[in-house]
């Protein structure tokens, strides 16, 4: 890396950065030893305990289970997941240190997606949209909804509140030597016009809330159709995910709840934009939201390092029911205080609150049932307690409940809450115990994937701990391949049926990604964490993507340059090849001498071992052939 950052400027950006107040923006930290240390949830790990110690006389940080640790600078790069330059660029803009001129952009090509780049553009674009809800005419009728909404004029300014007129080219004009197109196409505010004519606005005549990350910064957009406007593309519109916005991960509102939510313990999570901001106004001030999509289990995390207890707010009409009851099963297992609350009359916590206090609100969600509670409720009031037949049927919805929350198993939750459920329906606790273990029999053949899961903590710890099998290397590089270019997934599977990876957690990831491409959706990293919802499996997701950035696996798909008659980059038909290849050792292929893959992962092949590998290829074909003759 070129270096033409002056070490100065380091030392300046690391003296201005304290890492104390650095972590605290995503950890809440608790002072230890007199304020000679703090301790905190670990971002790192799935941390029950605090186990993330920040040193402040050291300016460090370490965690006694993962072993991640570092200096304001280590942080920003783990937790952003960026190089050491981006994270240099992030923390001087944090600091308000200017980068050097030349330092910047690092010559034209990455520019464009460059994140401190990105974060600028989206400031501008941010402070516009604001300026034209205020002052443009044109936006008379966004300020009218906003009226009706009771929102104050100091709401609007607080939450930055904006508009984008109804004109499919004003951001791009008003941008016009100062910044390209390809930037603002980077950060999402425009789009691409089919067949390459040119681009378009996103947002065109939608009211727009900022949506911004734990540093306070703009990442991205929620856009709200105005009544009466175009909902084609439905009554709320988010920006797409880039390289700083990552839907699954962020919460609306956290940077504006995070010391409320500390000093109560409590954070609560409403479903809208409006809704959340409609209770800060009122002075709920530890409001966070959902971003329009169900709650992942990532932004229940997030919330979680803040906060004991985490009340769900949803709607009282039986939409709202169905989702209370949807998040329950995700989330039951999760190592958290978790309340569901939902208001009566079908009301929304907006409409609760013009007839309500602040107060009523709190005293609402503080009396909040916990999940299992609320679960139990509503089961008790779907079929009723009298007859033998009804206990038996509640019974039965809180055992499927229990079975099918994730990470379930071998939980210290599992055994209290059956006992709970003995308890409350009066049946003896032995025979419940029995019922379940028949239910989560029937659970697991459904999946098939029973006795799976007690290999799966080994076969990922060998990777993650870097004892990898030869096996594993060459399976994880495929995943590694289709995270650092998704559009790779057609050529892997045709070569790759999932069945052929032994390591099962892998095997695992790798279904995922098969099924999102039945979806048609690419399998990128991002999509694949989303639909992951096994916490170890998302770790070692997260541990192959490092590696497919440490070894740069992109540009090799890139610079060695593809094959002439199928366009497939060598580099991937390597892999393909020396997978291959094993499943043919094991098979009692035709040769079983090294074929100098070096430990590393990389490969470096001699002529002779590139013949080998096209004999092999041949045999492979050869016993196709035969086996279909038969
Ligand atoms: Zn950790």
């Amino acid at each position: 890396m070129s270096t033409d950052l002056s070490n100065d400027f380091k030392e300046t950006v690391r003296g201005r950065t304290d890492i104390v107040a650095l972590i605290g923006e995503s950890v809440a930290l608790s002072s230890r030893s007199g304020g000679r240390e703090f301790a905190g949830l670990c971002p790192f790990h799935d941390d029950h305990d605090p186990s993330l110690r920040v040193y402040p006389d050291r300016q460090s940080y370490r965690c006694w289970v993962c072993n991640a640790g570092g200096d304001c600078f280590t942080w920003v790069m783990e937790q952003d997941r960026v190089e050491f330059r981006e994270a240099l660029e992030i923390l001087a803009q944090r600091a308000n240190v200017p980068i050097p001129a030349r330092g910047r952009g690092q010559g034209g090509g990455q520019g464009n997606d460059n994140r401190v780049g990105l974060l600028e553009v989206l400031q501008w674009a941010e402070n516009l949209f604001h300026q034209t809800l205020l002052q443009d005419p044109a936006a008379a009728g966004a300020r009218e909804y906003l009226a009706s909404r009771q929102f104050s004029a100091e709401t609007i300014g607080r939450f930055r509140l904006g508009y984008h007129p109804n004109d499919w080219d004003w951001l791009q004009a008003k941008a016009r030597g100062k910044f390209p197109p390809a930037q603002l196409l980077a950060a999402r505010l425009i789009g691409e016009r089919n067949g390459g004519g040119g681009y378009y606005d996103n947002f065109v005549d939608r009211l727009l809330f900022p949506i911004r990350n734990e540093r306070g910064q703009p990442v991205g957009f929620g856009g709200r159709v105005l009544p009466g406007g175009n909902d084609d593309h439905g009554k709320y519109w988010n920006s797409p995910e880039s390289p700083v916005f990552h839907k699954s991960r962020l919460v609306y509102g956290l940077p504006y709840a995070r010391e409320a939510i500390k000093d109560s313990h409590t954070a609560i999570v409403v479903e809208g934009y409006t809704d959340c901001i409609a209770l800060h106004q009122a002075g709920v001030a530890n409001a966070v939201a959902s971003l329009g999509t169900a709650l992942t289990e990532l932004q229940v995390a997030t919330v979680k390092r803040f906060a004991r207890s985490v009340v769900l707010v949803f709607d009282g009409d039986a939409a709202g029911q169905r989702e209370a009851e949807r998040a329950i099963t995700r989330f039951l297992a999760q190592d958290v205080d978790l309340r569901v609350l939902t208001l009566e009359n079908g009301q929304d916590p907006a409409d609760f609150l013009q007839e309500h206090s602040a107060e009523a609100f709190q005293q609402l969600a503080a009396s909040a049932p916990e999940a299992w509670e609320y679960k139990f409720r509503a089961a008790r009031g779907r079929y009723g307690m009298e007859s033998v037949d009804a206990r038996q049927r509640v019974i039965e919805e809180m055992l499927e409940l229990l079975a099918n929350a994730p990470n379930m198993s071998r939980n210290l939750r599992e055994g209290i809450l059956l006992g709970d459920l003995a308890f409350r329906t009066r049946v003896n606790e032995t025979q419940i115990r029995e019922r379940y273990q028949e239910v989560r029999g029937r659970q697991r053949n459904r999946g098939a994937a029973g006795q799976e899961r007690e290999t799966w903590s080994e076969d990922a710890a060998r990777l993650l701990n870097g004892k990898p099998t030869l096996d594993d290397r060459l399976e994880s590089e495929i995943i590694e391949i289709l995270f650092a270019d998704p559009e790779q997934g057609a050529r892997v599977r045709e070569d790759v049926a999932a069945d052929a990876i032994g390591n099962t957690p892998l095997r695992r990831i790798l279904q995922t990604c098969y099924e999102l491409m039945n979806e048609q959706i690419a399998p990128s990293f991002e999509r694949v964490m989303n639909r992951l919802e096994d916490g170890e499996l998302k770790r070692l997701a997260v541990w192959i993507d490092e590696q497919a950035r440490s070894k740069d696996i992109e540009a090799k798909l890139r610079d060695e340059g593809v094959e002439s008659e199928t366009d497939c980059p060598h580099f991937l038909r390597r892999s393909l090849n020396l997978l291959r290849r094993r499943r043919e050792e094991q098979s009692g292929g035709p040769e079983t001498d090294d074929l100098s893959v070096r430990p590393d992962g990389a490969h470096q092949m001699d002529a002779a071992a590139e013949a080998r590998l096209r004999r092999l290829t041949e045999f492979h074909q050869r016993r196709a052939t035969k086996r279909a003759e038969v």
